[in-house]
């Protein structure tokens, strides 16, 4: 999508919502672009964008971003996640894989390696538990039981300013369906 007055491109993502804090994160699959040869992550499409293969994800953005620094990370994961060894705290070995990737996305939704872009944190396919206020989503099943949908169901549970101060910005169309693009500076 082109943003007028920009000059910039920028790719919209379908939101989700955690249930318990209302942050949003953005629907994804990671692919690679055949014509470029960089990773990017797509927008899901799909009524329903329920979880399907390990490329289906989430990202997440927010500020401060999610840490790149081990002590600080261990203390943004659930309880149930950690294990103590020799009077260390350390990620249960069952939990390890399901640990945020940190990344750098550009608008347009590639992953770069270069400093540019923006920071945000991928989590893969089932949505395990929210970056933003910790809470543990194992053992629920079913997507719709953890994030909530603007289109599914209109404003009830999210507003758009919340999630505009995330550095989200978030449109309305007539039929109430939102979608959100990056911000990339
Ligand atoms: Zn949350």
């Amino acid at each position: 999508m082109y943003v007028p007055d920009s000059g910039r491109q920028l790719r919209l993502y379908p939101l989700d919502f955690c249930r318990n804090c209302g942050h949003e994160y953005y629907s994804v699959r990671r692919t690679k672009d055949a014509g470029t040869g960089k990773e990017v992550f797509l927008a899901r499409g799909g009524e329903t964008r329920e979880e399907n293969s390990p490329q289906d994800g989430y990202l997440y953005l927010s500020d401060p971003a999610w840490p790149l620094d081990e002590d600080e990370m261990l203390r943004r994961l659930p309880d149930g996640w950690l294990e103590e060894k020799n009077g260390f705290l350390r990620v249960k070995s069952s939990h390890k894989r399901d640990l945020p990737e940190s990344v750098r996305v550009t608008g347009l939704g590639e992953i770069v390696r270069d400093g540019s872009g923006q920071r945000a944190a991928f989590v893969e396919s089932n949505f395990k538990f929210c970056l933003c206020c910790g809470i543990n989503y194992l053992g629920r099943t079913g997507k719709l039981t953890k994030l909530a949908s603007l289109s599914s169901e209109g404003h009830s549970t999210a507003t758009p300013e919340a999630f505009a101060k995330q550095g989200g910005l978030v449109h309305c169309g007539r039929d109430m369906s939102c979608r959100s693009q990056f911000l990339v500076p």
